[in-house]
């Protein structure tokens, strides 16, 4: 039988690993903010807030700093690392 045999379990190894992967939280950025040491933060679709010099790979880039590139991030996906750990959604209290 197919069930019994020891691949089996390599197999669900290798399932768990691939479902980790995919439960990496993808949330698409609806916004931007400046926080107040005017770094810019990205306002994810979940309620949680990213720093995005601070979350490679997405290092600080040109785009970031005018409307028209932050404009064009929008609907990007990030991965949620608070979403990850179940954190509850960031208070936004610099609109
Ligand atoms: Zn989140």
């Amino acid at each position: 039988m197919w069930l019994s045999s020891p691949r089996l379990y390599y197999g669900s190894d290798w399932t768990r690993g691939r479902l980790t992967f995919c439960w990496n939280m993808k949330k698409r950025i609806v916004g931007f903010h400046l926080d107040e040491e005017q770094h810019w933060v990205a306002e994810l679709e979940c309620g949680h807030n990213q720093h995005v010099r601070h979350n490679p790979p997405w290092t600080i880039r040109p785009w970031v700093i005018t409307e028209e590139g932050r404009d064009r991030a929008l609907g990007h996906e990030l991965n949620c690392k608070k979403c990850d750990v179940g954190a509850p959604p960031d208070q936004s209290d610099l609109h």
